[in-house]
């Protein structure tokens, strides 16, 4: 429906404001510059060419729910680093733990008792009994599909389509008509997604059931809602109904709670009762310190200790060097003994209802046919109608729309999440800074239709 925006209307925008941020960021542009001497592209992550503007902007420091980039400029962070510092930047009580930390020995391969501590607390938020960590939570899922297949003896897993579970190969996968095949962009297809994945449209039960009635699919591998093409949020009862097919056909159900932690201190599996077999989670469960985490269930844990227990657990293909460092925990039990509770939750949460409602006023008063989506703190404007499948969010993506608006609000002090219109919430957010979002917005929008 964004066929409504006038596009030479948008480029003659959107060329203004390339114009303006480069006047206004000299050092990142010098940084930049540099950059593509010794960096492949000039990032040191494919993802970080995907901001808005010509450049990447450099930071300098990050603090609460501001950064500070090399230029000085100052901005109202609602990236928080795509959910890793969804604590706020610089939690006091992480940079003391990591610091005691590093001063007494980062990484021995020698358990420490914070895991121990990391552990029991994640298990009181999740309701899972037994855990494992990971240097990140693609990591976890990686590991999780593995026993999947060990414990079931099948060959395939089973995702939603336009789901992302990060970088895990057999998850870089999507439905064209019948036919699974690599998601767009995915680079080089390490695996054949149609031989290892089957791929199941959001909300729809009924291709759940069929799709598992194969007998070949070990594990189902999904997020409550799905996070990373918008918030598309399940159907009354789909969730109780995908636990019950996925029990039916003996498949292992597993919660990918990465992003949906944002629904309170145990994600949407304790805040909408869900019974998950195997639960990841990971960013910014140890306060930005690499760290995922996966737990499961007594049953799973007893099917699974015997094989994880064997002569060969070095090459078994779960766990790696640094996986589990001492720093890494350290930095956990403090993010988790000081963020990601209910209190911050009540702070954070009410500020994400109050940019909803404020996007969704600017949406209502120029009568586009977007939507704005929540989830606990996070929150994600979409240009469709709430969708129900990926398949329809990712038909209403507009790339030129959503880089114009990225770059108007970063020009205006505000960063919004590359590749996603999403604007999370700390506890260190102000409501003066989201109504500074919905002002920009409103501004933003005027400028394109008003
Ligand atoms: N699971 C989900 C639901 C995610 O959104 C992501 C990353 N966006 C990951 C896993 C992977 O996290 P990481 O990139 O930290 O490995």
């Amino acid at each position: 429906m964004t066929a409504a925006i006038d596009r030479h209307r948008l480029a003659a925008l959107r060329t203004d404001e390339e114009g303006r941020f480069a006047q206004t960021h000299p050092r990142s542009a010098a940084l930049a510059a540099r950059a593509q001497g010794s960096l492949l592209a000039g990032v040191p992550m494919p993802w970080m060419t995907r901001w808005a503007g010509s450049f990447p902007v450099f930071v300098d420091t990050a603090n609460g729910a501001r950064c500070v980039d090399v230029d000085g400029v100052e901005y109202v962070d609602l990236c928080l680093g795509d959910t890793g510092a969804m604590t706020g930047h610089a939690l006091p009580e992480v940079a003391e733990a990591v610091a005691r930390r590093a001063r007494n020995g980062i990484t021995t391969m020698l358990p420490s008792e914070d895991a121990i501590w990391v552990a029991d607390e994640l298990g009181r938020r999740f309701g899972l009994p037994r855990w494992q960590f990971a240097m990140s939570a693609t990591d976890a899922n990686r590991f999780v599909l593995r026993f999947a297949r060990h414990l079931t003896g099948r060959p395939r897993i089973a995702v939603m389509d336009w789901c992302y579970h990060g970088t895990v190969d057999e998850t870089l996968a999507v439905l064209d008509g019948d036919r699974v095949v690599p998601r767009p962009g995915a680079m080089g297809p390490q695996v054949d997604v149609a031989i290892t994945t089957a791929v199941v449209p959001f909300n729809d039960l009924d291709a759940l059931d069929r799709r598992l009635a194969q007998g070949d699919v070990a594990c189902l591998l999904m997020e409550p809602a799905l996070t990373n093409i918008g918030i598309v949020l399940p159907d009354e009862g789909y969730s109780e109904g995908v636990r019950e097919i996925t029990r039916k056909h003996d498949v292992l159900l597993v919660i990918d709670e990465t992003h949906t932690l944002c629904a309170g201190p145990g994600g949407c599996t304790a805040a909408w009762g869900l019974e998950p077999d195997l639960l990841v989670v990971g960013k910014p469960i140890a306060g930005g310190v690499p760290l995922a985490a996966y737990g499961m269930t007594t049953e799973v844990a007893h099917r699974l200790v015997g094989p994880m227990l064997t002569a060969e657990a070095d090459v078994s293909g779960v766990g790696g060097t640094l996986t589990a460092n001492a720093l890494a925990l350290a930095a956990s039990r403090a993010a988790l003994s000081s963020s990601l509770r209910e209190e911050d939750f009540a702070v954070a949460i009410p500020l994400a209802e109050r940019f909803t409602a404020g996007v969704a006023g600017v949406i209502e008063k120029h009568g586009l046919p977007w939507h704005v989506q929540r989830l606990g703190c996070r929150a994600e404007y979409v240009f469709c109608p709430p969708p129900r499948d990926g398949a329809t969010a990712a038909a209403a993506v507009d790339e030129e729309l959503e880089a114009f608006l990225h770059l108007w609000c970063l020009n205006r002090q505000v960063l919004l999440t590359p590749f996603h219109n999403m604007a999370l919430f700390s506890p260190a957010h102000s409501e003066a800074d989201v109504d500074r979002h919905t002002e920009v917005f409103g501004e933003a929008v005027d400028a394109l239709v008003g």
